[in-house]
């Protein structure tokens, strides 16, 4: 066991932004360090690191914790092995203590042995392929004949299982290495009667590392031509070893991915490594099978955007479109490379120059979408009942899209393409989008809380000045946030009681309550940011400074137009009545009351307005019986809020 002194040390020593900063694109904000959460879909930066108190906490998902915590979460490893990693990237030296049980040994060291035993397996590879007389003869120049450099090839540290029966397996033995554990990682197999002997016989080893670059298993390539045996052997899934979960060169790439905002998604080993040595280091291998959820998702905590390279025939454009829709709905930028007939990654970048590769990368690159209806397009000619298919799995490719003007901007391709009206595939496209938020995925409906960005009809957007109102409450969180007011409450029984609460907090449980977001970025940016700042901080100014003083220039202008300017309505009279000791206002109270619940209730009866409309607008589409139900089951629930809304409004304005 690691003992409390070690623990402690680690947590101190670690930098909670460098650990998350390993695993997930982290920009700088004011103090604190935002980017996409990996523990939920996350579309928008909500992941906060805060370096002042060595936490990460997520506003839509609620992942929170320290250093520790996070990779336990986001490296699905136990406790010790967290510690483990942390100690080797701050160099700090781990005291063991005695004192677990025998299980606890057992469980925790399994995968710390399995990692030890492939490490130790790794440098016997590389050291047969580099130290030895056959696998200089026979590895090496293999590699070599394929054009890697020796730099490459211990990048990837690449290596030679010699011709023998059980060279290496008896030199783990002789090492104390169990042959449980030999078998158990697929490094040695056991013959019928029973004797045991190497599997990578004859082979050059391509190791696969996980995303902290430990060795998880390794891929061997015969160097027969003998169309008989398999071309690779892999390892055999295991406790460490979870093939869909592993991008192959992702430890290697990192860095470069985020360095260079984009990722390339090849097939293979050999893909990866030349791409590489070419220079474009940013390029991961999803192994053959079509992306997987986790794939996607260590994907997308570094980068929003992915070229994915295609092998120059019909096939292979085929057989992986199934893992892009899943790129698409993780908000990804999806671009393709074609590559020209009967060549590969691996192919193609060994026989051209750098600068012939990189050029042709960026100039071939195309929208993933639009490709792909340029390509379905052409397949179906002139057949109507083949166009028809085709427009209706194109819809739902963009049904995937995550930004609407992303998704505006493909019906409009669309529909020049396949030489259809425009409002014709809207229509279709509201009804996929219909049906996923019937299945229970979370969808944005086009326009329901986001007037600007989507548009359906001209006359919903032009009614709401939302934004005023979103100002207004902004600006009087940021003045006057941590001052309390009287909000009215029910008690048990159901008997209206006053109760003091911050404005802050106030506005927050309100908006929590609607599920109300703001439909201007930049404040819904302020308003999060506040909510982090606030919930530790007892002081107005230092919450006005950090936005004043704020590295977004739309923010800090914001602030200076709005914050410096003297407040008609409540002027330093009103400021000088604020008692700071107690925090409460001793007069005028009133007033900021009645003006913090108007506009919250202004705001909430725009947004329901805004959804009334909405509804009513796809009522007139003429959908689906069920969903016309659906619509009117919204509609019933909706219009007796708004009313309600709508009267304590008019009391107000009125009274
Ligand atoms: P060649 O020199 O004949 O082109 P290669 O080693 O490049 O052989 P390919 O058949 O071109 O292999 O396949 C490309 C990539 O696909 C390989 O680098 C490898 O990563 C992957 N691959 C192919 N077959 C398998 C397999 N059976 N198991 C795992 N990966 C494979
Ligand atoms: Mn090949």
């Amino acid at each position: 066991m690691i003992s409390k002194k070690t623990v402690d040390e680690i947590l101190l020593v670690s930098k909670i932004e460098e650990v998350v900063g390993d695993f997930v694109s982290l920009k700088k904000r004011g103090q604190n360090w935002v980017g996409p959460c990996p523990f939920h879909d996350d579309k928008n930066p909500s992941m906060y690191v805060s370096p002042r108190l060595g936490i990460f906490k997520c506003f839509v998902c609620e992942a929170g914790g320290n250093a520790v915590h996070f990779l336990m979460e986001h490296e699905k490893i136990p406790y010790p092995e967290a510690l483990r990693y942390l100690a080797k990237k701050y160099n700090i030296a781990i005291e063991e203590e005695v004192g677990k049980t025998p299980e606890q040994i057992q469980a925790a060291d399994l995968r710390e042995s399995m990692f030890i035993l492939n490490g130790y397996v790794e440098k016997y590879f590389t050291g047969q392929l580099f130290d030895t007389g056959e696998g200089r003869a026979v590895g090496l120049s293999y590699f070599k004949e394929r054009g890697y450099s020796e730099a490459t090839i211990q990048k990837f540290r690449l290596g030679y299982n010699p011709e023998n029966w059980d060279t290496f397996t008896q030199e783990a033995l002789k090492n104390a290495y169990s042959k449980e554990l030999l078998l158990k990682l697929g490094l040695t197999k056991e013959s019928e009667n029973g004797k045991l002997y190497d599997f990578y016989r004859g082979r050059v080893i391509f190791p696969i590392h996980n995303t902290m670059g430990k060795v998880v298993g390794f891929g061997g390539r015969t160097l027969k031509k003998d169309a008989k045996i398999a071309k690779y052997f892999n390892s055999p899934e295991s406790e460490i070893y979870h093939k869909s979960d592993v991008l192959y060169g992702f430890y290697f790439a990192k860095k470069s991915i985020r360095t260079l905002d984009n990722v390339y998604l090849v097939e293979g080993y050999t893909d990866v490594i030349s791409l590489s040595q070419a220079g474009v280091e940013n390029v991961v291998a999803s192994s053959g099978t079509a992306l997987t959820e986790r794939q996607v998702k260590l994907i997308s905590s570094q980068t929003a955007n992915i070229t994915v390279l295609y092998d120059g025939d019909a096939a292979g454009i085929k057989a992986s479109v199934r893992g892009i829709d899943m790129l698409l709905s993780a908000g990804m930028n999806v671009k393709v490379v074609l590559l020209p007939e009967g060549e590969d990654p691996d192919s193609f970048a060994r026989s051209r120059s750098n600068k012939e590769l990189l050029d042709y990368l960026t100039n071939e690159a195309t929208d993933f979408l639009l490709f792909k209806v340029k390509v379905m397009s052409k397949e179906a000619g002139n057949d109507p009942v083949k166009r028809a298919e085709m427009v209706t799995e194109m819809i739902r490719s963009v049904a995937e899209v995550a930004n609407p003007i992303a998704q505006a901007f493909y019906i409009k391709e669309c529909a020049e393409i396949f030489d259809l009206p425009e409002e014709t595939l809207n229509i279709q496209l509201r009804k996929e989008m219909w049906k996923k938020k019937r299945q229970g995925d979370k969808v944005d409906m086009p326009n329901v809380i986001n007037p600007k960005t989507v548009t359906p009809k001209p006359e919903i957007l032009k009614i709401n000045p939302l934004e005023v109102i979103e100002e207004k409450i902004i600006i009087l969180i940021l003045k006057y946030g941590l001052y309390e007011i009287n909000v009215e409450m029910k008690d048990e029984n159901g008997e209206a009681v006053f109760v003091k609460k911050r404005i802050d907090q106030h506005v927050f449980d309100e908006f929590h309550e609607e599920e109300i977001a703001f439909s201007n970025a930049m404040l819904q940016i302020i308003y999060e940011e506040y909510a982090e700042i606030a919930t530790s901080s007892n002081d107005q100014d230092e919450i006005r400074k950090h936005f004043a003083l704020h590295e977004s220039k739309e923010i800090s202008t914001f602030i200076a137009d709005h914050l410096l300017k003297k407040d008609p309505a409540y002027s330093d009279e009103w400021e000088h009545r604020f008692d700071i000791t107690t925090n409460t206002l001793m007069n005028n109270a009133q007033k900021l009351n009645s003006e913090v619940e108007q506009n919250i209730n202004w705001f909430k009866y725009r947004i329901l307005d805004n959804h009334r409309k909405f509804l009513l607008f796809e009522l007139s589409q003429n959908p689906p019986e069920e969903i016309t139900k659906l619509i009117a089951q919204k509609l019933t629930q909706l219009l007796p809020r708004r009313k309600e809304i709508a009267d304590i409004l008019g009391s107000v304005t009125t009274g």
